[in-house]
């Protein structure tokens, strides 16, 4: 078979059998799967041999690159030795005792203890599993409401997309989790009106409060939020957003969760979101950059304060997965990690590439479609708007996102649209000529769609 018939193949084989997530099948079908066949560093290949910078890092999550052989051949030798061993029962193995070890060393100070999962969709189902029961043991189960934002994304289980403010999943039908209310998202270029940012941030992280006091403190048991939303679109939020929710969770005796699936391991220029935004989070659900996306793991930070209950008053945490915290996956988790410190990828995102990555973008800035470049290390957002001076966005929110999201694939870059703000989040590892390369693939994508 040739390429073409080769890729041919594939596609009818696909459409066949499999029910792709987040895809529309008719589009899909009419336009054919494209079939990644391998991927090295920044690049994906498909199988017509067309390679693509990826600006999207998969989803969000191949921090260190494609093709690192360190990866594959730990997790090769792990299989070969133990290739699955359940945590459950008062059994562990050794590369799960590790990680929990290094994973107390990079995250915030106050936070030394860790469940594992699998994705960050179940990392987020335990975040409401152990608030519950927090609150339980604490001998105030009434405090069982979380507070998240409209437009925020936490995952797709039912527990995540509860916690998510994502309409779409809210109206697929059938009840959602009860107790769980939204706030609106601090996104001052759409949503901010006449208020300076400062002043934006201040009045949406005090909807909080209002809620609090509207729901009764006792009542309401945490607070979730992504220190940069991703999925929404790479909301930043201004900066006196993050210490307002900060005052208001201490004041109240609510919970705090940061949601690190995308903001974790690096991609904001620290460790942590929480480290950039000067969060003092309570959990801490993390995911993807934390294996790298080589193989699925995810985890939930326990702080102190939660961990000392749950540890010390609970008797047993009826909860977990039969993958939880898998001896392959936590054996690349740990290699990941290993690369991430050795290769001071972190210090790279902040002190080089990070500014590197918005100087260049800053350069689309006078493009007559895109209204800022928003970014925070090496993630970033862009609105694409009718009007830059008035911040006004389309008649059809989306549709303009779309095609220019063609038109990327058409260029040899991959970004992703959220509705109509172009966005993305390159691997760690990107060069300074991949950048100038991703942006002058993206300028010709945003020149084919004025
Ligand atoms: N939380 C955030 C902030 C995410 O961005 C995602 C996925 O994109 C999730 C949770 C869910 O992770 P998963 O798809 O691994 O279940």
């Amino acid at each position: 078979m040739n390429q073409l018939e080769k890729t041919t193949f594939w596609q009818n084989l696909d459409q066949q059998h499999h029910i792709h997530p987040f895809t529309d099948t008719a589009d899909l079908n009419k336009r054919g799967t494209r079939v990644i066949t391998g991927a090295s560093g920044v690049f994906i290949e498909d199988s017509e041999g067309k390679r693509y910078l990826d600006g999207m890092a998969g989803l969000w999550c191949v921090n260190v690159g494609y093709g690192r052989r360190e990866l594959a051949e730990v997790a090769y030798k792990q299989m070969l030795q133990l290739p699955y061993y359940n945590n459950f029962f008062q059994c562990a193995h050794e590369p799960v005792i590790e990680l929990s070890k290094v994973l107390a060393e990079i995250t915030p100070v106050h936070m030394n203890h860790v469940f594992y999962a699998n994705s960050g969709s179940e990392a987020n189902d335990t975040v409401v599993r152990m608030v519950r029961q927090y609150w339980n043991l604490k001998g105030k189960a009434d405090k069982n409401y979380i507070i998240s934002r409209k437009n925020a994304y936490h995952g797709s289980t039912v527990a995540g997309a509860s916690l998510g403010g994502m309409a779409g999943m809210h109206a697929q039908g059938g009840p959602m989790l009860p107790n769980v209310v939204h706030i609106d998202q601090p996104y001052w270029y759409g949503e901010g009106g006449d208020h300076s940012p400062e002043e934006f941030g201040l009045l949406v992280a005090r909807q909080l409060e209002e809620k609090i006091k509207e729901l009764g403190p006792d009542k309401v048991g945490a607070f979730i939020g992504e220190p940069i939303q991703g999925a929404g679109g790479v909301i930043i939020p201004p900066s006196t957003y993050w210490p307002e929710i900060q005052r208001i969770c201490n004041e109240y005796d609510i919970l705090l969760v940061a949601d690190e699936v995308i903001c974790g391991f690096g991609r904001t220029g620290n460790w942590f979101g929480s480290d950039t935004f000067d969060i003092k989070p309570d959990l801490m659900p993390m995911a993807k950059g934390m294996s790298s996306g080589y193989l699925p793991i995810s985890a939930v930070m326990v702080g102190d304060r939660v961990a000392d209950v749950l540890i010390n008053e609970c008797g047993e945490f009826t909860h977990g997965f039969t993958y939880s915290g898998h001896p392959a996956s936590a054996a690349v988790a740990l290699e990941n990690i290993r690369i991430l410190r050795e290769e001071k990828l972190i210090e790279r995102v902040r002190d080089d590439i990070g500014p590197y990555f918005r100087k260049k973008l800053a350069t689309l800035e006078d493009h007559p479609l895109v209204g800022a470049v928003e970014s925070v290390g090496l993630i970033a957002g862009m609105p694409l708007v009718a009007d830059k001076k008035t911040r006004k966005g389309f008649e059809k929110p989306g549709t303009v996102g779309t095609i220019c999201r063609d038109f990327c694939v058409e260029n040899g870059v991959i970004m992703r649209a959220c509705g109509d703000r172009m966005v993305l989040s390159p691997p760690l590892v990107i060069s300074h000529d991949e950048v100038d390369e991703l942006v002058k693939r993206a300028r010709a994508a945003f020149d084919a769609t004025a």
